[in-house]
């Protein structure tokens, strides 16, 4: 059983994925593993954020229960443990609800349409009339960090600039009705790119993503066609590495023998690109096989799964009602 008690020492951090389905190696290099060595490190709470998802699937919500299951079975397969870590429903905290209502009073309009992925989503999803839950995405993102006074949250270099609204709401707040809430820092991570397999960055809605429950033989049909160096279109060209995507993946995921034998054997043509994605795909199914058995083994026990869930969030609502006491109080509206 997890502690409902923390030690006042750790500082405490936050962060999410939607409930958009199984997750992939992307996710998994730009957030998921280093969530799991700062598991240790801080008292983290690891959401899986189901309102979030409804701001574009709202017109069809069947999908958002088996995603909820899909994501958390990627947490635990990737080494997320839930003994010390809450794995946390946003939808079973009410207070994330409640505490974005209360920052939607305080949130200028503007601030939200400057917000750039706002236009970028109406744009890419070809949405002619936004919501209202669209436009306040932002807001709930800073209430689900702001609602366990999270000190940091870790992101990726292009999630910097959300955070920062997330300060400027945290600023307001603190302003108008004093010092509840820390200015969360941003934990940046570094991760190694991990493009798809048309070499864009690797996403969903690309449809070139390799997920993290791909079978062994999924990975393989995957890299076979990925797309290499367009300059090397025979085995006799020689090709250059810095601009192959395969070759990032070796970065990712080869031992640095292979990543130097591949250089080396692809600008003097000594290799082919197969031989290539052959050895990729060896060292990948290697650093993989310790995930797809943890994987197999909840997928085995789905009550255990939303058990953990169950008691993550059960966890999460005793810090999230705390501070939403504190929150009333301040804002002169307990009664
Ligand atoms: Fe890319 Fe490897 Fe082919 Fe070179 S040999 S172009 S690094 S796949």
């Amino acid at each position: 059983m997890m502690s409902d008690t923390t030690p006042a020492n750790r500082e405490v951090i936050y962060s999410a994925m939607q409930a958009t389905g199984k997750l992939h190696l992307g996710n998994y290099e730009g957030a998921l593993r280093n969530w799991v060595r700062l598991q240790h490190d801080y008292e983290f709470y690891a959401g899986i954020v189901d309102l979030h998802s409804l701001t574009t699937t709202f017109d069809d919500t069947s999908s958002i229960v088996p995603n909820v299951r899909d994501v958390a079975i990627d947490y635990l397969a990737a080494g997320i443990d839930p003994e010390i870590t809450p794995i946390v429903v946003q939808s079973w905290v009410p207070a994330h609800s409640e505490l974005h209502v209360l920052l939607s009073m305080i949130t200028p309009i503007g601030w939200l349409e400057r917000v750039p992925t706002y236009k970028e989503k109406r744009e890419q999803l070809h949405i002619s009339n936004p919501s209202y839950g669209l436009l306040g995405y932002p807001v709930l993102m800073a209430a689900d960090i702001m609602v366990y006074r999270a000190n940091a949250v870790p992101v990726g270099r292009d999630q910097v600039p959300h955070l920062e609204l997330t300060r400027e709401i945290v600023r307001r707040f603190n302003n108008f009705y004093g010092p509840v809430f820390p200015e969360p820092k941003t934990l940046l991570t570094e991760a190694k790119r991990i493009p798809g397999t048309d070499g864009r960055k690797m996403s969903k809605s690309y449809g070139n993503a390799i997920y993290l429950k791909d079978e062994p033989e999924t990975l393989r049909q995957k890299l076979r066609p990925m797309l290499t160096d367009p300059a090397r279109q025979r085995r006799t060209d020689a090709g250059n590495p810095e601009i192959c995507p395969v070759f990032d993946l070796h970065k990712a995921f080869s031992t640095q023998e292979t990543q130097d034998w591949a250089a080396a054997g692809c600008r003097s043509a000594g290799i082919g690109c197969l031989d290539c994605k052959g050895k990729l795909t060896e060292h990948m199914l290697e650093r993989l096989a310790p995930l797809h058995a943890r994987r197999s083994d909840w997928e085995k026990r789905p009550g255990d799964v939303w058990q953990i869930l169950v008691e993550g969030s059960r966890r999460a609502r005793l810090t999230a009602q705390a501070t939403m006491d504190e929150v009333r109080g301040a804002m002169k509206i307990r009664y």
